[in-house]
């Protein structure tokens, strides 16, 4: 059933230069397509513009029968067949606002289609398994595959479906892919999708010629000008709702630089026009939500703001990874505010239980990121699994470190205080029996017969809410749906003085310090 089209170079870069015109596979390309082509199931980790479409369209010119791809989007897919059916590739979709079903059901069963685009839920379907039984299937392409995965951030339980259909169809190699996958996340599509650990194959994330700074917002519109006036190459200035950035595209083009807005809301005639201004200008600001960037070629952005925190490590890196495609120095700036988080810890508690978990942690892993006092580069590219240096050179942390302080006496303090009084109280009280404060809820637990009562000093008492988070951001502490804090990682080994901890100085204690 899987043999290769005499028509097409047998050579993978001889038939990638006949369709697809090009000389050279890029980054992982050749590995996965090796690897299809040797039958094998396989997991590709590409970021965005990386060329994964082609490690699944490639095979499927090269091979007899057709390449069922799933798709999470039916825009997506008309996307895809577009620039698919450009190259010359025979393809289709079976959807449900597809006028041609029938021509392409024929030509599916006469194997006269290379590419077959369907949504997830018509796996479930009986008569699709059925019909796929009487056609020939090369590969399953399965697009975004962490839509497979509770612990990614866009699950669809459709998706689920796949899993016994191409078990149906064992013969059949499958290539899932996705631009957003964290360790958990990657092996869960494994597991869910019946692939082996070895068919992992993670495309590098770095982009070097992004110089990453994350810095708190105290006055956004001076902050923001300032980025502007900085950098006067096209932007995009990313904000969290439709009033904002209606009001910040006003505030901002007050300036005299052109400056536009473009969100859900809008008009598509309107969206439209900002989108192609943009595209053809040379230093044009987009202030825009989320929605703003998929699938816009513009490789000259010259900076990408974030107005307030991204939803997750994935959402930032694939919004920031909008700047510099040319490979020109190019700057991801994002100013984020405290009640940020909280807004985010409340969205939590407001999602099914089965989410909780798995938003839990994506929004501690962004914690991680915006508190660390070491690189940014690093902590994305260890988030994308990779093993990166401990410095880049080309991020706020790197180019002018943080001060931080050794806070490991004050952490054991913390984490006696957690353990003492049983593991279940939130940061509020602990703050309190750490530093001595004696009121009614302390009294009535006997709080303040603890050893720990008192033992922060006054001089201290400011780092202790830095030192909570960064414990929770690196695991040692683990808060419960009530923000309740319990010893979590290594906090056993900071305790027994096997650990150390650092803590970023916050600017009030900084200047207080007299550093
Ligand atoms: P992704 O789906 O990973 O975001 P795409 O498949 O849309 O990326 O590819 C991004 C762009 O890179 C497309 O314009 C594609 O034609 C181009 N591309 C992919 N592979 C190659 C290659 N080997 N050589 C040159 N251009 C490529
Ligand atoms: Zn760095």
């Amino acid at each position: 059933a899987f043999e290769p089209r005499p028509d097409v170079p047998a050579d993978p870069v001889d038939a990638l230069h006949a369709v697809f015109g090009f000389n050279a596979f890029r980054g992982v390309q050749d590995q996965v397509v090796a690897r299809v082509l040797d039958r094998r199931s396989t997991l590709a980790v590409m970021p965005t513009g990386a060329g994964k479409s082609l490690t699944y369209q490639l095979p499927a010119v090269m091979l007899e029968g057709t390449c069922v791809v799933v798709s999470p989007l039916i825009a997506l897919m008309h996307d895809q067949l577009r620039s698919a059916r450009a190259n010359g590739i025979r393809a289709a979709t079976l959807t449900s606002v597809d006028t041609d079903r029938e021509a392409t059901l024929a030509k599916f069963r006469a194997g006269a289609l290379d590419l077959l685009y369907v949504a997830p839920e018509r796996a479930s379907q009986p008569h699709f398994r059925e019909l796929l039984s009487r056609a020939r299937i090369s590969l399953f392409a399965i697009d975004e595959a962490h839509c497979v995965s509770e612990w990614g951030h866009d699950f669809r339980p459709d998706y689920r479906l796949l899993r016994p259909l191409m078990d149906a169809f064992a013969e059949v190699p499958r290539l899932a892919l996705t631009a957003t996958a964290d360790r958990h996340t990657r092996a869960d599509i494994l597991e869910q999708l019946g692939i082996p650990a070895d068919g992992l194959i993670v495309a590098g994330f770095d982009r070097p010629n992004i110089r990453y700074a994350i810095t708190p917002r105290d006055n956004p519109l001076r902050q923001l000008k300032q980025i502007m006036a900085e950098n006067p190459g096209p932007g995009i200035v990313y904000a969290p709702t439709r009033a904002q950035v209606e009001r910040l595209a006003e505030q901002l083009g007050a300036q005299g630089r052109r400056v536009l807005p473009y969100h859900a809301g809008l008009a598509a005639d309107v969206r439209a026009a900002n989108q192609a201004a943009f595209v053809a200008s040379e230093d044009m600001v987009m202030v825009a939500t989320v929605a703003f960037g998929m699938g816009i070629d513009k490789p000259d952005v010259r900076f990408v703001a974030h107005a307030a925190l991204p939803k997750s490590i994935e959402g930032y890196y694939q919004e920031t990874g909008r700047a510099g495609r040319d490979g020109d120095p190019s700057v991801a700036v994002l100013l984020w505010g405290a009640d940020d988080f909280v807004r985010a810890r409340q969205r939590l508690g407001e999602l099914d239980e089965s989410r909780i978990v798995g938003e839990r942690a994506r929004l501690d892993a962004l914690a991680g990121l915006v508190e660390t006092a070491g690189c940014r580069r690093a902590v994305l590219l260890r988030h994308f699994g990779e093993d990166p240096p401990a410095s880049c050179g080309n991020c706020d942390n790197c180019l002018s470190p943080p001060s931080s302080t050794d806070a490991t006496e004050l952490a054991r303090k913390l984490l006696s205080a957690v353990y003492r009084t049983g593991q279940s109280y939130g940061f509020g009280h602990l703050e309190k029996v750490l530093t001595g404060v004696s009121d009614e809820r302390v009294l009535q637990r006997g709080h303040d017969q603890l050893s720990v009562f008192g033992i922060v000093t006054a001089e201290d008492a400011p780092l202790l809410r830095a030192l909570s988070r960064a414990l929770q951001a690196r695991g040692s502490l683990i808060a419960n749906e009530h923000g309740g804090l319990a010893l979590g990682g290594d906090a056993r080994a900071i305790l027994k003085g096997e650990a150390s901890v650092d803590v970023i100085l916050p600017a009030k204690v900084e200047r207080g310090r007299g550093r």
